[in-house]
């Protein structure tokens, strides 16, 4: 007989478990199927409520064209566009009024539909985000119940959601209407939804941590590493008799997996080596690294990746700023300090525009691990799925070729912006439509260096599908 937790813990657990992403995923992973249905109704009824709150509030200062008085001289056609924006203010009961009365047959409106949406979309969101993060989960067994424990954390993700969505709406509807009276607050929404996001990120991978596969270590038979050939019982002659690799590169540790210079020992050298070992030598990298040991090192590496990415953007966000103001001709400090502000808001929009692409970087690097794993649980199963996080963990340090290959892109077009066109003599290509050739050549060169990824985790996995540490 399994233990649930009671039907009022569940129902509490947005309250009490909000800053406890670990015990809100176990206490919905435990819960009984009823009363995980009625949270997960709840959290979703209470997302679209807190959206068609702010979506209310939102409509009560909008702005609108107000048509210039014909005066009774005028006969040109062109009056007719004469006329002035202007800013129209509603109470939240007149907004309500006037979506009742523009209700399509009365009761299909805004509201209505926004309650749709949420309630379509928000499952869908939640059996997405199990499979984005079934490969943390899953260890060995059933894949359809370790994708029930990742759907599970996925729905608590709707409560941190919930919150910061009223956090990042007020924010954007504070700055649309102070747009409305001539206050650009772009940077400010940029950057709190892009932090939010981050902040998300976080919490969904604590979520997930505390569900994930808890199963004991199999004991598996030793394999030969070059073909799998099982070695219980090992040739007299020291070799693999399928395919001759020595035994000793097999069964001894310290001659087949060392582990990574990082897992050895955590420096500053030891990441760099690890970095450069994964991006250049990736084969000989995963048929080194110790699969069967906790994952707490892998991941350490991973989060340091996420780290600097975004500082070594910003640093090279500095130079090419430098590298500009040299090609300027003219007073250079005169023309900084009398233009601080306007950098000082720049740096604080393009801060929130690389926190921004960092979230995007971190979703399609789960994507693409998620659409592996995937392909591997279907068709190349491993021994112990929790073997992939590690390939996941260290694929991370694959992020900086994009950002040396977008930074090195960015910098040839400070020098000179049409470089690309000029070298090959055409502005556009036509490939799906016309595009200019400089962001044909950014995105192709983006799906290029995908394509090598999806190769580069066929190498790791052939590298590390036999493994015996
Ligand atoms: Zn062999």
């Amino acid at each position: 007989m399994q233990n649930y937790p009671s039907w009022l813990r569940v129902l509490c657990a947005p309250a009490i478990d909000l800053f406890r992403p670990r015990l809100a995923a176990k206490c919905l992973a435990a819960a009984s199927r009823p009363a995980f249905v009625a949270i997960f109704l709840l959290s979703l009824l209470a997302y679209a409520v807190v959206l068609i709150c702010l979506i209310l509030w939102d409509s009560t200062v909008t702005q609108i064209w107000v048509p210039a008085q014909s005066t009774a001289t005028s006969t040109a056609p062109t009056t007719t566009w004469a006329g002035d924006w202007e800013v129209r203010e509603r109470t939240i009961g007149e907004v309500w009024r006037d979506w009742r009365a523009s209700a399509f047959k009365g009761w299909i409106g805004t509201a209505e539909i926004t309650l749709a949406l949420v309630l379509i979309l928000g499952p869908i969101l939640v059996l997405l985000l199990g499979w984005l993060n079934l490969p943390l989960v899953h260890g060995t067994g059933s894949v359809w119940r370790s994708y029930k424990r990742s759907l599970r954390a996925g729905t608590a993700f709707l409560w941190p959601l919930t919150v910061l969505t009223v956090a990042c709406g007020t924010v954007l509807i504070l700055a649309v209407h102070a747009g409305f009276r001539g206050f650009s607050g772009r940077p400010l929404w940029l950057v709190s939804i892009s932090s939010a996001t981050c902040v998300l990120a976080l919490w969904l991978r604590r979520a997930v941590r505390a569900v994930a596969s808890g199963e004991p270590e199999q004991t598996l038979p030793p394999r030969c590493e070059g073909c799998g050939y099982n070695l219980t019982h090992q040739p007299a002659e020291g070799r693999c008799s399928e395919c001759g690799l020595a035994l000793d590169d097999s069964l001894v540790a310290w001659r087949s997996r060392l582990g990574s210079a990082w897992a050895r020992q955590k420096s500053v050298s030891s990441w760099v080596r690890t970095v450069c070992d994964v991006l250049f030598r990736p084969r000989a990298f995963y048929r080194a690294i110790k699969l069967r040991t906790p994952p707490a090192a892998a991941e350490a590496f991973a989060a340091w990746n996420y780290v600097l990415l975004p500082l070594g953007a910003l640093l090279w966000t500095v130079v090419l700023f430098v590298l500009a103001l040299l090609k300027e001709s003219g007073p250079k400090w005169y023309w900084i300090i009398s233009e601080l502000p306007w950098i000082a808001w720049n740096a604080v929009y393009i801060c929130a525009m690389i926190l921004f692409g960092l979230c995007w970087c971190w979703l399609g690097q789960r994507v693409l691990a998620a659409l592996v794993v995937s392909w591997w649980l279907a068709r190349q199963p491993l021994p112990d799925f929790r073997w992939a996080v590690k390939v996941m963990a260290y694929e991370t340090a694959y992020l900086w070729t994009f950002l040396f290959y977008w930074g090195a892109l960015r910098a040839s077009f400070v020098l000179d912006e049409m470089w690309i066109s000029k070298l090959l003599g055409i502005r556009y290509v036509t490939v799906l439509g016309s595009m200019p050739v400089e962001f044909a050549v950014f995105l192709f060169g983006t799906l290029g260096l995908v394509v090598i990824w999806l190769w580069r985790y066929r190498i790791a996995h052939r590298a590390i599908r036999w493994s015996n540490f």
